[in-house]
């Protein structure tokens, strides 16, 4: 499925990560350089090396950090990366208040079991806005689903796009049942719309290598918006896999005794449960587990759940 590997302008760097850490993306330009990006706070240690690095910035100034959105994979090495450079920080506008309450539900942390560093902000981007980063010019689109404020970034001249979470090789980041956020799903498929019309020939998303099938990433994320709006269990379902998945990635093991409290504990298995599953505690956690095991993400060993 990969398909034509990608060529980027060579000021354009991707430092590929993993599911707890976003895609870093690094524009180097003439008037100094931009991150796209910061990843998981507990990897920040590895942020800051890769942007070290003479694939990096070396030991270079970072002009700016921008984020597509704020969720904790993205934003979580902001603090580190603000603390290393001094540089102003960027986000989507509509992500703003959400920074400024630091309200740990609405961005998906405690109610996740999901970690970052408070950080402040200098500057807010708006959809519409052009900016010249790396030397060439980035056109902030809206792209709400998976996060309503979120932004990507099209550079019209190669026809790129940095997608963030609106848009992988195989689908995009989890998105909302209409039961919780009724705007979700219906945004979901107009930021796709959205995007098809761009005509992309180079897509940098927030997780998994960049990618120049787009066509085909497409048709993927369309044929699971439209399962995703057949059925509201099914995204309730893929929303708890995605967040428990991420939670053992970053804790590297839980242990199975503890799953019915801890579907108990964390807000967003519990409150999914009452609204879409009603299953006893363990019942729940017990589905899970087993929905896991069986897409090959996580397996048992001695009474823990580890990644697989
Ligand atoms: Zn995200």
């Amino acid at each position: 499925m990969s398909g034509i590997a990608p060529t980027l302008p060579p000021q354009v760097r991707v430092f590929v990560r993993d599911w707890l850490s976003s895609n870093n993306i690094l524009l180097k330009g003439r008037e100094g350089h931009v991150l796209i990006d910061s990843g998981y706070a507990r990897h920040a240690p590895l942020t800051l090396a890769l942007l070290a690095t003479p694939q990096g910035i070396g030991a270079a100034a970072l002009a700016r950090l921008v984020n597509t959105h704020c969720h904790s994979d993205h934003m979580g090495g902001n603090a580190a990366i603000k603390a290393r450079y001094g540089c102003p920080i960027a986000l989507p506008d509509g992500e703003a208040p959400l920074i400024d309450a630091w309200d740990e539900n609405t961005l998906l942390l405690a109610y996740a079991d999901q970690r970052a560093d408070r950080f402040a902000y200098d500057e807010v981007i708006r959809a519409g806005e052009t900016h010249v980063w790396g030397d060439l010019e980035w056109q902030a689109l809206a792209a709400p689903g998976h996060d309503m404020g979120a932004l990507v970034f099209f550079n019209p001249e190669h026809r790129i796009l940095v997608s963030g979470d609106a848009l992988w090789a195989n689908g995009y980041g989890f998105v909302m049942p209409r039961e919780v956020d009724a705007r979700a799903i219906p945004a979901t498929r107009a930021t796709l719309e959205m995007l098809a019309a761009l005509e992309l020939r180079v897509v940098i998303p927030g997780h998994g290598e960049p990618f120049a099938d787009v066509g085909a990433a497409l048709e993927r994320a369309f044929a699971r918006t439209a399962a995703f709006e057949a059925d509201s269990l099914r995204v309730a379902r893929h929303a708890l896999k995605v967040v428990l998945t991420f939670a053992l990635l970053d804790q590297r093991r839980l242990p199975l005794s503890d799953m019915p409290a801890y579907v108990e504990r964390i807000g967003i298995y519990r409150d999914f449960n009452a609204r879409f599953f009603r299953l006893s505690p363990s019942e729940l956690a017990n589905r899970l587990v087993a929905e896991l095991e069986k897409v090959h993400a996580a397996r048992r060993e001695d009474g823990w759940l580890v990644p697989a």
